[in-house]
């Protein structure tokens, strides 16, 4: 049985102040999410230390919003993979569509940089997904089996086993417009066969969360459908108390 995993990704909000209250009030809520979801956040990279030093006595766990596709070097302004990992982050997100679409990166860099991740020990949380344009078009899972089979192009089946990967419809991020629980059910579903076939018998210990404006309201239903292992959780992670009754929803 996969443990159900949620991550609040905090993109660039707030100052340092605001991230240690909001880490302050998650630890002080996480008695009340059951011990077998697993919880992690991804503060700004200024924030995470301090935000490391204030929760290393919960069970809280640490990730990283994006990581250098270089191993080491001259490289100004990058932050590497072993770097994440010497602090104690756990997982890294990659391919997310803000990076995607802001700042360019092609399949190929996100291959890369989930490689960098798996070789330092890190978890990979690979974002799939399509626009509105491609869902309405019909290329929904071709755009989703492209950008998963990168990884495998690029490293082979077995990192991606035991990595996360974030079905994330580009349409529903930050609009407040979610994907329905069958709308996500059916890509995770999609992912989770590809994945078993490609497996070569090895165990599929992969988990496929869903992200796109991930509520209170609308987590229980998600949580509900039998390939969605837990959530990527953008604008609504930064309120303590709506991210921890998601955390709370996925242990029903
Ligand atoms: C995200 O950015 O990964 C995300 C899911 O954002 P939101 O929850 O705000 O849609």
């Amino acid at each position: 049985m996969r443990n159900r995993l949620i991550v609040g990704n905090w993109k660039m909000h707030g100052s340092m102040a605001t991230a240690v209250d909001l880490i302050m009030e998650l630890e002080q809520g996480m008695e009340s999410v059951p011990e077998n979801i697993d919880v992690a956040v991804a503060p700004p990279f200024l924030h995470i230390d301090e935000v490391i030093r204030r929760s290393s006595n919960t069970r809280l766990l640490m990730a990283a919003q994006n990581v250098s596709a270089f191993e080491v070097g001259a490289v100004t302004g990058e932050v590497s993979s072993t770097m994440l990992a010497d602090i104690g982050i756990r997982f890294v997100i990659v391919g997310h569509s803000e990076r995607r679409s802001l700042f360019g990166e092609s399949n190929e860099t996100v291959a890369e940089k989930f490689a960098r991740a798996y070789f330092s020990d890190l978890t990979p949380i690979l974002c799939v997904g399509e626009t509105q344009e491609q869902r309405e078009a019909g290329f929904t899972e071709d755009v989703v089996l492209e950008q998963m089979y990168a990884i495998i192009d690029r490293i082979g089946i077995k990192p991606l086993l035991n990595a996360v990967v974030a079905y994330e419809p580009v349409w529903a991020i930050g609009t407040g417009a979610s994907a329905s629980p069958e709308q996500a059910q059916e890509v995770h579903a999609l992912l989770r066969s590809k994945l078993a076939s490609e497996s070569e018998g090895q165990t599929v210990a992969t988990r496929l969360i869903y992200g796109g404006s991930v509520k209170a309201s609308n987590s229980a239903a998600l949580f509900g459908q039998a390939d969605i292992d837990g959530a990527l959780v953008g604008g609504a992670s930064l309120d303590a108390k709506e991210f921890l009754t998601i955390c709370k929803h996925a242990g029903k």
